[in-house]
């Protein structure tokens, strides 16, 4: 399929980015890396009669670490995620994430800000910015203003984005202790049946916090503050494991779809939950 006709435009910097989504209202839409919208646009689901591609806004586009936060540039690349040795040196856990998006492809093209922006809840990065505690500044004609990862997802492609607002960046706090993202998955470059990121400290043999967020077992991210909180506390031995995973559990709502039902979902998400949280205390 070829999508409708659009007009392309390719603004140099966020404002003038800001001011075709002004102007064009409805009709506009930004281009990241163009590995949703454009099949989207293909099979028809979106029409867009205005795309503005970000591609030349230099201001979208890098990483820093310093004063122990991360910050990343919305246009930052996939590929560029798993390049980084300062990212990979303070947050592992987010190349760990990275390299089990689609294939590489995929990912010299696709954006952490497409990725988050999107709304997919098969989309990986959502899920491990709750984990992380993340903010996403959002830039719109009145300013910019920030909003926690963790209330940015409302419904499936619904999000507290509003249309002439453009994702600028997100940042996190450099995370402590064990890491770990686990995904299950039907076949290399498939989304997720179920994924799971999680994050935590310890100190002497005890977890002193603990944050457990999933990928496609809901139409949003879930983060379970239930299953971080039945971590702490304890040595996260195998009983310590089972109740977090059956709090996580308890608060997903996979639907059934040609990934297996929900019987299934719950099944692999226990499993893989499981598994997360074992491994980010091994490193811990
Ligand atoms: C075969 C295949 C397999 C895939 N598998 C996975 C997977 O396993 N895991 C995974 O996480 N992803 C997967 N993806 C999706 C891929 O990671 C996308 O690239 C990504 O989700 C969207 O990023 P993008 O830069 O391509 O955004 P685009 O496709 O350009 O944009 C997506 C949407 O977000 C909006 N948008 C983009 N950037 C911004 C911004 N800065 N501010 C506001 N709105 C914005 C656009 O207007 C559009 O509505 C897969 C894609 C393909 C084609």
């Amino acid at each position: 399929m070829i999508p409708a006709a659009f007009e392309y435009h390719r603004p140099s910097d966020v404002a003038g980015a800001l001011s075709l989504l002004s102007t064009h209202g409805d009709d506009a839409r930004v281009l990241a890396g163009g590995h949703s919208l454009i099949p989207m646009m293909k099979l028809r689901m979106a029409s867009v009669e205005h795309l503005v591609d970000l591609q030349d806004v230099a201001e979208l586009k890098g990483i820093s670490v310093a004063d122990g936060h991360v910050t990343l540039g919305a246009m930052v690349t996939q590929h560029s995620l798993i390049e980084s040795a300062e990212l990979a040196e303070a947050a592992p856990i987010v190349r760990e994430a990275a390299l089990q998006i689609a294939d590489p492809q995929v990912r010299y093209m696709g954006t952490v800000g497409g990725n988050v922006a999107n709304g997919d809840p098969g989309n990986d990065m959502p899920g491990l910015m709750q984990c992380l505690d993340a903010r996403f500044t959002l830039q719109g004609p009145n300013g910019s203003r920030e909003v926690a990862a963790r209330a940015y997802y409302e419904a499936a492609y619904f999000t507290a984005r509003a249309d002439d607002e453009i994702l600028t960046q997100i940042s996190f706090a450099v995370p402590v202790g064990g890491y770990a993202y686990e995904k299950q998955k039907r076949k290399v470059g498939d989304y997720a049946t179920a994924a799971c990121g999680v994050v935590l400290a310890k100190e002497g043999a005890l977890c002193t916090s603990a944050s457990v967020a999933m990928t496609n077992l809901a139409d949003v991210p879930v983060w379970s503050e239930a299953a971080g909180a039945a971590l702490v506390g304890t040595d996260c031995g195998p009983e310590a494991v089972k109740t977090a995973v059956a709090a996580a559990v308890a608060d997903i709502d996979p639907a059934e779809d040609n990934r297996g039902p929900v019987a299934f979902k719950r099944h692999v998400a226990g499993i893989i939950i499981g598994r997360a949280i074992s491994r980010a205390w091994s490193r811990a």
